[in-house]
């Protein structure tokens, strides 16, 4: 690849790619909500740039999501409207994408680092031949001249953050977690022009055939999406002691979720998992029971509003970052938490809005 031309000609011709994109990702006409938190943090970059910001959407009959893409932020919109792209598939998603990209050149394209956006991603880069970043937890830019952008992402367990770049190609592509980044304000009624390119593909041209679409109960979405999160670790001692956190949850309406240490010792499963090797979470209110605070547990959920601890050791991390901390035996503490909410708030969540 580096053969093919030298550093300088490909300077040169970077200058013929400018914008920052995010692609919407979408399934059965439902967002993923990490593509608006991309348009909030990718207005940053635009910024910055001094470039628009653009939304890539492809589908089938996708003008709803066109909508809200401008309402998210977005300034223009490449559209791929085809029937073919009625379900994500990685050929005609990868084919639509990099046309687009080698037909209007971005400098920037951002995925969300989900099940569709780390395939995609990873198709369309090694398609249009440029690097990508995966599951970066920061984004910025170097101002022009340089125009690079800054994908920081952890590296060696968590021991260093790690800065990338892609000097020599383009567009950048970086692949971002859901939650990391918050959701931007909506703005209802905001417009903007509407690029509609061709996918160029048919369905002959495609061997993979969708015969059925199967929704899964999946709980590590509803953990994403909760605003109140009562999490167990190692200190539960025991699979039981979930059942006191979910009553607690219970009563503030809200789900359980659990440190690592508690998902290898068997008490509940991988999809509870909060942190590096888990989900990441960002709820209103997150209680943090038994948990010491390892790092790759706080990367998951430092961004959470409200931190509050229970640990009966008062050094432990966790309280380093909680915002409110109750030192004590958790099998004492959550009993009397959810005896007061449930007196308190009746029935009804704690957070409604
Ligand atoms: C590559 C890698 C990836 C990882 N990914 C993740 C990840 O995604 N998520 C994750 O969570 N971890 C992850 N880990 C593991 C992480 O390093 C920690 O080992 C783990 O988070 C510890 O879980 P814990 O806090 O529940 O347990 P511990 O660290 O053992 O802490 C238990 C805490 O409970 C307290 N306690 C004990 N009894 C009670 C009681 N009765 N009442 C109140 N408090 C009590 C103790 O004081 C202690 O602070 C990862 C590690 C590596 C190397």
């Amino acid at each position: 690849m580096a053969g093919e031309s030298t550093p300088q000609q490909q300077d040169q011709d970077f200058a013929d790619y400018r914008g920052v994109w995010v692609l919407v990702e979408h399934a059965r006409g439902r967002v993923n909500t990490v593509s608006w938190e991309l348009l909030g943090e990718g207005r940053k970059l635009a910024a910055r740039l001094d470039v628009e910001l653009a939304a890539a959407v492809l589908g089938n009959q996708v003008d709803h999501l066109v909508d809200e893409a401008f309402e998210f932020g977005a300034d223009l919109v490449y559209r791929v409207d085809d029937p073919v792209l009625e379900y994500y598939r990685t050929r005609p998603y990868c084919h639509g994408l990099s046309s687009l990209i080698r037909a209007y050149k971005p400098e920037i394209l951002l995925l969300g680092a989900t099940s569709m956006g780390r395939d995609l991603a990873s198709a369309v880069a090694t398609e249009v031949l440029t690097g990508l970043t995966a599951d970066t937890t920061m984004l910025d830019v170097e101002p022009p001249p340089s125009r690079l952008l800054l994908a920081s992402r952890p590296a060696f367990g968590e021991k260093i953050l790690a800065t990338i770049l892609c000097k020599h190609r383009r567009p950048q592509m970086a692949t971002v977690r859901p939650k990391t980044f918050a959701m931007p304000p909506r703005e209802r009624g905001r417009r903007g022009p509407v690029i509609d390119a061709p996918l160029g593909l048919t369905e002959a041209d495609i061997a993979t055939k969708v015969l059925d679409y199967v929704a899964e109960e999946h709980y590590g979405l509803k953990l994403q999406e909760a605003d109140v999160i009562v999490a167990g670790g190692r200190g539960l001692g025991d699979p039981a002691g979930f059942k006191l956190l979910e009553e607690l949850a219970e009563a503030l309406g809200g789900v359980v979720g659990a440190s690592r240490a508690a998902v290898d010792a068997g008490w509940i499963s991988h999809e509870y998992q909060v942190g590096q090797t888990g989900r990441t979470v960002r709820p209103k209110l997150y209680i943090a029971c038994g948990i010491s605070g390892a790092i790759q547990h706080l990367v998951g959920m430092e961004k959470s509003d409200m931190i509050v601890a229970i640990n009966k050791d008062p050094r432990a991390p966790i309280f380093q970052l909680a915002h409110a901390g109750i030192v004590g035996d958790l099998y004492q503490v959550v009993p009397v938490l959810t005896r007061a909410f449930r007196e308190r708030l009746g029935g009804q969540p704690l957070l409604s809005a």
